[in-house]
């Protein structure tokens, strides 16, 4: 729930930013195996775009209109050191800039206006070039309770359970007789879960310091010397929430623990790209840290898996397998979760939910 920080639950650990077209750059590579067709794994590109665009105009709405929910508009810069050359991130930033305004996706067009280069002075030593753009960054500890808010205003009954097999959920409801439809958002879980058992998940562990300074810009490095696991990400949280510093995507890592040794090397990545972390002429003794933490993002083969099926004659709707895109792909996500929970009730009660 909201406020807990567990290893089961990883939306609390994420940064979190709208970094553009992540999702379907993460679920096309990782989709990509000689078993698969090239059509199926354009696909699923496109229904990643699709996510991530729908979500955008939600986003900008609540950065601009609802301070509480804890989401603000902020500079993302992409650098580019030499040897990398580019940065897939700033390529797509670079390629939409230069699409006629007529070919821009509407529900993009404001993230599209914002793109520009970094200026030189703005680059830190060993960076040879950089793109920016405004985008939205989340702080979670405001966010997600926010979220529940909003349920609780509709009168919804929230309530903590563990059940093992999907079915077990549609006996939960608080009315006491048995669920309609069951929404089987569990994220990584639902690879062990009953009645789901789905294999194509598996773990991209992240690692993470939350401190107290704030730069007020996102930061996302083209790579480091340090594997191709490891980069250097700055997100600065609404709210007075201090700064994510990350960079680390560890795929098919289940371990929970803190790597002291990783959290070193990124807090010296971050404050190498990012002086303003800490004071004129410190190193990372000048950063002050609010917690260490340790997030397992829920990856999917095949993308993010949203659609509705039977489970022993109990009707479920699946939405899971976001990996480290869900916080930009869920407003995108709850619609179809909505379509389809509509014409599931549609179909047991005769009545349209749309
Ligand atoms: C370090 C890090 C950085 C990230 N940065 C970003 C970012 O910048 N932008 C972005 O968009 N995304 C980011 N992500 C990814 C994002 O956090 C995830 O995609 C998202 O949190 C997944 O949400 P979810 O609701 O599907 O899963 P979860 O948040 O894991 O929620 C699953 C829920 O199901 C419950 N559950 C599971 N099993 C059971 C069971 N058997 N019985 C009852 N309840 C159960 C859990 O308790 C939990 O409440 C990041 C992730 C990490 C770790």
């Amino acid at each position: 729930m909201p406020g807990d920080y567990d290893i089961e639950y990883c939306s609390p650990w994420a940064g979190a930013d709208y970094s553009p077209s992540l999702a379907t750059r993460q679920w096309m590579k990782i989709s990509t195996s000689p078993s698969t067709s090239k059509e199926a794994v354009e696909e699923i590109g496109r229904r990643a775009t699709a996510l991530e665009q729908n979500t955008w105009p939600v986003l900008e709405k609540l950065a601009r209109d609802v301070p509480e929910a804890g989401l603000q508009f902020q500079e993302m810069r992409i650098l580019i050191r030499e040897k990398d050359t580019s940065s897939p991130t700033a390529d797509h930033l670079i390629s939409l800039a230069a699409t006629p305004r007529s070919k821009i996706p509407p529900q993009i067009q404001s993230l599209v206006d914002s793109i520009k280069p970094v200026p030189r002075h703005q680059l830190p030593p060993g960076f040879t070039s950089g793109t920016s753009a405004t985008t939205i960054s989340f702080n979670p500890t405001l966010y997600l309770p926010w979220l529940a808010s909003q349920c609780l205003a509709q009168n919804c009954t929230l309530s903590r359970a563990l059940i093992t097999h999907i079915t077990a959920a549609a006996s939960l409801h608080h009315s006491g007789s048995p669920a309609d439809v069951v929404v089987n958002c569990t994220g990584l879980s639902s690879l062990t879960l009953g009645g789901i058992e789905d294999e194509n998940l598996f773990p991209a562990r992240g690692q993470s310091v939350l401190v107290r300074s704030e730069p007020g810009y996102i930061v996302s490095s083209s790579g480091t010397d340090e594997g191709e696991s490891e980069s250097a990400n700055i997100i600065t949280r609404a709210g007075g929430g201090g700064t994510f510093l990350g960079g680390c995507l560890q795929f098919d890592n289940w371990d929970g623990n803190v790597d002291p040794r990783l959290a070193s090397r990124m807090l010296r990545r971050c404050v190498e790209v990012c002086p303003e972390l800490v004071g004129k002429g410190q190193g990372t003794e000048g950063l002050s840290v609010i917690r260490y933490g340790v997030g397992l993002r829920p990856l999917r083969r095949g993308g993010v898996r949203i659609d509705a099926v039977e489970v022993e004659g109990v009707k479920v709707v699946n939405c899971y397998g976001h990996g480290g895109a869900g916080y930009q792909t869920s407003w995108g996500s709850a619609e179809e979760v909505r379509k389809l929970v509509g014409r599931a009730l549609e179909r047991t009660n005769g009545v349209g939910h749309d």
